[in-house]
This record gives structure tokens, C-alpha cells and sequence, in this order.
């Protein structure tokens, strides 16, 4: 007799549900499906999500029983299922590895859904009569301060008053303060209102109004032209004023306490943070708060596209062109596709906005898949900085600075005005240059169209590798092109940066930013309160391309982007492109017009011409030519087989065999499909020993989603069982952005 089984997607990296009885000898039904349970897995326990319920054909295996349900009711059911099912099957990926990067880490361990009541602090009765005694000026006694008309919420807190919990802590213990459950937070916000939209806002905003159900939105605007302010009002008018909920994705290093307090107090309703900077307790609780439908506005960075929606109003993706979306490892997705297919599955707008746009969605508004709405204008009075390219080919060069540059900043200083310094660094393999004519070593069997390939320094600068073909030789003794020995590998580190200007520029605060400086999450705002409104220097790196808003900064200066220009990626350009506007738009934000100083080996680079000339959209307009006769994404659609391993040898082994798989199913399509589609490698990664692993990669390129899908299809699941396999270390990457 067939048996009624729980099919059980299990965070494991295989291919397949599980299947078990329900536990306690208890009946399986499709009611089920999305409830978490326990089960046994050789000698482990895991944690599943039930992912089908029903009778088995034929005759039910010996199947072990499941030990416990974790819910009473679904957890991750409707859409937010169908979309996991989707991305699992997008990704080729295993369902129970989507669902367990969808979950938070509590859930994903078994915990329960937590509670979800809003803490705040009051003041006991002993309180209210002590605040008087308590140090005039100190935190505690503002604290107390701000607690005697009535309790507050903790997000309330987060925003008043800096290191609240510590001080609320001490007059815990003194009996003065408690915990306590307060209404929602947003009760006693007042909220502000907003400016009266510009025309254009306005025909955004209308536009937004007119979108009955579906509708993906590109908002196209330079940084400070109103984007978010279009964000706050089309979520009070379609959200907040039909209980509906929304959904905002910022990248990492936009999600700053003052974004989140601008919404606040904008909104006037508690805002849910979901990011990494939370602990599990806290992101379960926002997780929670959104499944129940009590969290009205959700806002946080790429796992946050997860969040549960069953009252879903709009879902906003700013900076959409950031590559902190895209997942790097593991369950490899990009969240702003994720945010456009679960938009389409809850029938909602998708707005995605950015002052540089991705190609991607460049192509998809020029298409007509999405609709295309721009603000032109800044909305407050600022002008675009003067952008000036600084020609370096021989000249004496300090820890990679010019004297021009450094004279720029000597006089930026002198004016009063802080200088930014930015590094450009992207884990590039380095490239060989010529530091008298900039001369670079090129592959001699590829080249892309307009574009030489570079060969990337290896062997300890002994040799030149090309990462398309895998062609070798060894590094020139001298410049094939001038005869002159300046040939060096490029690259900087931001420390020797720092050192030297901290030697030129005694006079001023030298401040450098790295990733340790701000991992707290006001780490860099602390560090940016040092240079106070004097005359300063900050160095770093991408973190500050982004964020903060310096009234004093006058002078940004950009080095290193020679790599870029030059690197073997194709989608390299467009990555410099948006971190060159994203840097020079920090310059001159407010009266006084700002300078961008852009210093390189290749001032006739076309790349750096039509940015200085033409802006990012005449740049996007030859990029997206360039690609297109090139085959490349967005003309493209591309699958990355990547593999490692400790002995040499066996990644290539590997992906050779999943080479001759995917030429096999290639030979069963249509002829046309089967001729577009390229399989290309396997060659080395762009570092091709990280960790002492050996790394190498394979390369599925087709001008269709379709044939590259089918043949996926075909084949993934077989990868999990060639024995070359076993010996390595491997994963898929669908629509990969860092080649
Ligand atoms: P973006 O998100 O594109 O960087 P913001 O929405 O943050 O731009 O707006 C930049 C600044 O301009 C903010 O200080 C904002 O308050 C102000 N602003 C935006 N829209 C208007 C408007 N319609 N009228 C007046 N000020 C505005
Ligand atoms: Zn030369
Ligand atoms: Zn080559």
C-alpha cells in the first residue's frame, strides 16, 4: 500500500528531496508543505523544509520517520516558496540550499519563530523621582530625560540618544529603568512631512501610480537628484496608506543610521533593519515581524530579498548596479534578480534605482521590459564637479602619487577644504606596465574588439599568463615599445598611501578608512568625526565611494585605475565607469564646485574620453555596443563551472569531464541554438592559487537563456556523480559577474 511521505528539501549540496514519514507516526498532508521539521540523517539531525507532501508510487522504501515538526503552521509557503522553487531551479541549485540562505541563521538551526512585541525602556517609580540626582549632561540622566513623558521603543533609542544600552543598563540595575512591551515604535514619531516633489519626481511618482500590478521601474539619477525621496513618498502613498508592506534593498555600505533614521521620521512607522550587522536574535525578530505582516517597511542589504511579504505594497532596489547584490559564494544569486521575480510573483512594482545604472537594466529599459524614468536635476543647488585627467607616463611617481597631484592637494588644503584619495582596488591580478609610454603586455592569440586582452603578472613577476586562452611568456626585460626598463607590475596599498601624506601633510588629520575602521556600523562615521570642519585627508578605498555627506570636500583624487582599464574582465569598465561617477559625485556637493583628478598611464584611454566628456550614459552607450558585438552579457547569457583542489591537475580533470557533458547535451539541440553556444576553458581563474588551492574555470556562454538552461538542466545533476568530482572542490555560477 503506498505510504504518505514528507519530501524534504535538506540543506545539502545534493540535487534532490528527501524523503520521510511524518514524525510520531502521524499523517502526511499537502497541508504541510513549508513547515519545518527535524530529521535523522546518518548520524546527524537536520533541519528541513517540507517541500511536498503525498503518497509515493510503487512500493514505499524502508523510510525513516522524521523526529519533529519545528512548526505548527507553514513557515515558508505561497510565494515566497515558489519563489525559493524558482531560484533553485534558475540557479541549479538544491532547494534545501536556497531555503537555507533564505532563512535566518535561528530559523535555519530549528529555533522557533521568535516573538515579535516591540521592547522599549521606562522609568520605574524610583525612576521618575530619581532624575533629578542623576550627573546633569551625563547619558543616564538624558536617558531618563527622555524617558519621563512615557516609555520609548529601542529603535527610538538607537536614534536619540548614542549608547543608550549601556546606560540603560546601569539604571536597570539601580531599579530605576525597565524592559518593557510598548506599542509600535512609530506610535510616538512624529512624522515629517516632505518637500513638494520637482516635476519630475512628481511624473515618477505618477508613473508609480498608474502601475496596477507588476511593473519593473528604472529611476535613473545622479547621487542627490531626489531617488529616495521618490523611495519615502511612493511608500506612504502605496504602502503605508493601504497597510500595505514594503521591501527597500540597499547595498552594504548604504544602509547607514541615518538612512534608516530618514526613514523613520519620514515615515513615521517602525522601519525593520535586516542585515549582517544584526545578531541572529535581532534578525529572526525583524525576519518574524515581516512574515506576521507587522513590519510595514522592511529595509535592508542583499539576504533581506528573502524577507517573508504576505502584504507586499512595492519593493524598491536602490543602487541597483551594486555588486555587493550578488552573492559570492554558496547559493550564488543576485538579489535584485531575486527582487524582480518575486515583484512579478506578488504582483507588485519593482523600482530600481541608481545614478549609473546597470547594463543589465540599461538593456532591459531599452527593450521595453522596464520602464525608464530619470531625474535630471540635482534637487538642492549643487554643481557637478570638474572632472581633469592627469597624464603620469614619466613622471616620478611617490607611493604612487604625482607632484601634480600632490601640489592639487597642497592647495585644497591651503583653501581650507578636505581631500578625498581614493585607491581604486578590486582584486585584479596585476597587470605589467610601461611607466614611460604605458605600455601594457597583451595576449597575442586573443583580443576583444577595440580592447587588447591583458597578461596578468605571475610567478612572482617572472612570466605573463592570458586568462582567456591560458598562453604564457616571460616577462620582457625591457618595454617592447620604447626600450625603457620602467616596466612594473601596478599596484598600491593604501597604507604606503597614508604614510606618505602623513609625512607631506603634517599640518592636517590624515585619516585612512579600511574595512577594519568600519566594521562597527558607525565605525566610519566616528572616523570622518575626526576631521571635524577643518582642512583634512581621507584614503581608502571602494567604502568611500559612497555614503556620508562632506560639505568640506573640494579635491578627490583617484589612483589606481590603470588596472581597471586594463583588466582581462570585460565587465571591468563598467565597474570603473560607476565607481568614477560614484567617487566624483562626492566632490562639490555643496556650494562651492568640486575637482576630480583622475591619475593614469592612459589619458586617451576611450573609456576615461567619454567619461569626461560624454558622462555615464554616453559611456553605457559605446559599452553596450562593445558588448553587444562581442557576444558579451547583456547580449549573453553565461554559466561559470569553477573548480579547486590541492593537487594541480585535478580541477582541469574535472572540468574537462564536465566539459565533454555539456558539448554532449550541446549536440542534442536545435543546430543553431547548439552552434551559439560556447564552451570556453578550461583555463586558469584570475588568481589561479588562492590558499594553496588550485583554481580553474569553465565558461558556458549563448546568445539565449533558453539552450544555456536546458543544457544545464542536462547536465548539472550529473556533475554531483563524475568521479573527477570527488577529488575537487566545485560550484556553478549563473549569470557570473566577475569572469
Ligand atoms: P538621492 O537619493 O537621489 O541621492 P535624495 O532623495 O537623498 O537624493 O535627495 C537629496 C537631497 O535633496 C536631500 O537632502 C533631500 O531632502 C533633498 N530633496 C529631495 N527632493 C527634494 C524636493 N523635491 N525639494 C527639495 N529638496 C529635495
Ligand atoms: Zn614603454
Ligand atoms: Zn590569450
Amino acid at each position: 500500500m503506498p505510504a504518505n511521505v514528507l519530501r524534504i528539501a535538506l540543506p545539502l549540496p545534493l540535487p534532490r528531496l528527501f524523503d520521510y514519514l511524518a514524525p510520531g507516526g502521524g499523517q502526511a498532508s499537502p497541508t504541510d508543505v513549508g513547515r519545518r521539521v527535524r530529521v535523522p540523517f546518518g548520524p546527524r539531525e537536520l533541519v528541513g523544509v517540507v517541500a511536498a507532501a503525498g503518497p509515493v508510487g510503487g512500493d514505499a522504501p524502508a523510510l525513516r520517520e522524521a523526529l519533529a515538526w519545528l512548526d505548527p503552521e507553514p513557515l515558508v509557503h505561497g510565494e515566497l516558496l515558489a519563489s525559493c522553487q524558482w531560484l533553485a531551479r534558475y540557479l541549479h541549485a538544491p532547494l534545501g540550499e536556497v531555503l537555507a540562505t533564505a532563512l535566518p541563521a535561528s530559523l535555519r538551526r530549528g529555533e522557533p519563530l521568535p516573538d515579535t512585541a516591540t521592547w522599549g525602556r521606562a522609568l520605574t517609580a524610583a525612576g521618575a523621582a530619581a532624575i533629578d540626582g542623576l550627573r546633569a549632561g551625563g547619558r543616564p540622566r538624558r536617558l531618563a530625560e527622555a524617558l519621563r513623558d512615557g516609555p520609548l521603543a529601542e529603535d527610538l533609542l538607537d536614534d536619540a540618544i548614542d549608547g543608550w544600552r549601556t546606560a540603560a543598563r546601569s539604571l536597570e540595575e539601580r531599579g530605576l529603568v525597565e524592559r518593557v512591551v510598548v506599542d509600535g515604535p512609530g506610535s510616538s514619531a512624529a512624522v515629517q512631512p516632505g518637500p513638494m516633489p520637482t516635476v519630475e519626481q512628481a511624473a515618477a511618482l505618477e508613473a508609480l501610480r498608474a502601475a496596477a500590478g507588476f511593473a519593473p521601474v528604472l529611476l535613473e539619477g545622479i547621487t542627490g537628484s531626489g531617488k529616495t525621496e521618490v523611495y519615502l513618498q511612493a511608500i506612504a502613498e502605496r504602502c503605508l496608506a493601504h497597510g500595505r508592506q514594503a521591501l527597500v534593498l540597499v547595498p552594504e555600505i548604504g544602509l547607514t543610521p541615518q538612512m534608516l533614521a530618514r526613514f523613520r521620521t519620514r515615515l513615521g512607522v517602525p522601519v525593520h533593519a535586516l542585515h549582517s550587522g544584526l545578531n541572529d536574535g535581532e534578525r529572526a525578530r525583524a525576519w518574524a515581524a515581516a512574515w506576521r505582516g507587522e513590519a510595514q517597511v522592511v529595509v535592508g542589504t542583499r539576504s533581506a530579498v528573502f524577507a517573508p511579504l504576505p502584504n507586499a505594497g512595492l519593493i524598491v532596489v536602490d543602487e541597483e548596479h551594486d555588486g555587493s547584490y550578488k552573492q559570492q559564494d554558496g547559493i550564488r544569486y543576485h538579489a535584485r534578480d531575486v527582487a524582480l521575480v518575486r515583484g512579478k510573483a506578488l504582483d507588485v512594482p519593482v523600482l530600481l534605482g541608481s545614478a549609473t545604472p546597470s547594463l543589465e537594466t540599461l538593456h532591459n529599459a531599452r527593450a521595453g521590459r522596464h520602464a525608464h524614468l530619470r531625474l535630471r536635476t540635482r534637487a538642492g543647488e549643487a554643481k557637478p564637479p570638474r572632472v581633469r585627467v592627469l597624464d603620469v607616463r614619466k613622471r616620478p611617481l611617490q607611493a604612487g602619487l604625482s607632484e601634480e597631484l600632490l601640489a592639487a592637494i597642497r592647495t585644497a588644503l591651503d583653501g581650507g577644504g578636505q581631500v578625498l584619495v581614493f585607491k581604486n582596488r578590486r582584486g585584479y591580478a596585476p597587470v605589467l606596465l610601461c611607466h614611460d609610454c604605458g605600455w601594457s603586455a597583451a595576449c597575442p592569440r586573443c583580443s576583444a574588439p577595440e580592447r587588447a586582452v591583458p597578461m596578468t603578472v605571475h610567478a612572482g613577476g617572472r612570466r605573463l599568463q592570458c586568462h582567456h586562452c591560458g598562453s604564457r611568456r616571460p616577462v620582457p626585460m625591457a618595454c617592447p615599445d620604447c626600450a625603457g626598463l620602467a616596466l612594473q607590475p601596478q599596484g598600491v596599498g593604501t597604507e604606503r598611501i597614508e604614510e606618505l601624506l602623513a609625512a607631506r601633510f603634517g599640518d592636517v588629520p590624515v585619516l585612512r578608512i579600511d574595512s577594519a575602521s568600519t566594521r562597527r556600523r558607525d565605525g566610519l562615521a566616528r572616523e570622518l568625526a575626526k576631521l571635524d570642519d577643518g582642512p583634512g585627508i581621507l584614503v581608502g578605498t571602494q567604502m568611500l565611494a559612497k555614503g556620508h555627506d562632506l560639505p568640506k570636500l573640494v579635491l578627490v583624487c583617484v589612483v589606481g585605475i590603470d588596472e581597471g582599464l586594463l583588466s582581462a574582465d570585460f565587465r571591468a569598465s563598467e565597474k570603473l565607469a560607476q565607481l568614477l561617477v560614484q567617487v566624483s559625485g562626492r566632490a562639490g556637493r555643496a556650494e562651492r564646485p568640486g575637482e576630480v583628478l583622475l591619475q593614469t598611464h592612459h589619458p586617451g584611454h576611450p573609456l576615461l574620453e567619454v567619461l569626461v566628456h560624454g558622462g555615464y550614459r554616453a559611456f553605457a552607450d559605446a559599452e553596450l555596443g562593445q558588448r553587444e558585438a562581442a557576444a558579451f552579457p547583456p547580449f549573453a547569457h553565461m554559466a561559470m563551472l569553477r573548480a579547486e583542489a590541492q593537487k594541480t591537475g585535478l580541477p582541469d580533470a574535472f572540468l574537462q569531464a564536465a566539459a565533454a557533458a555539456f558539448s554532449q547535451a550541446r549536440d542534442a539541440l536545435p543546430a543553431a541554438q547548439s552552434q551559439a553556444l560556447l564552451i570556453a576553458g578550461p583555463v586558469p581563474a584570475p588568481m589561479p592559487r588562492r590558499a594553496g588551492m588550485h583554481r580553474a574555470q569553465l565558461l558556458l556562454s549563448s546568445p539565449g537563456r533558453r539552450a544555456l538552461h536546458l543544457v544545464l538542466d542536462a547536465v548539472v545533476a550529473r556533475l554531483h556523480t563524475l568521479p573527477e568530482a570527488r577529488r575537487v572542490r566545485w560550484s556553478l555560477d549563473v549569470d557570473p559577474i566577475d569572469l
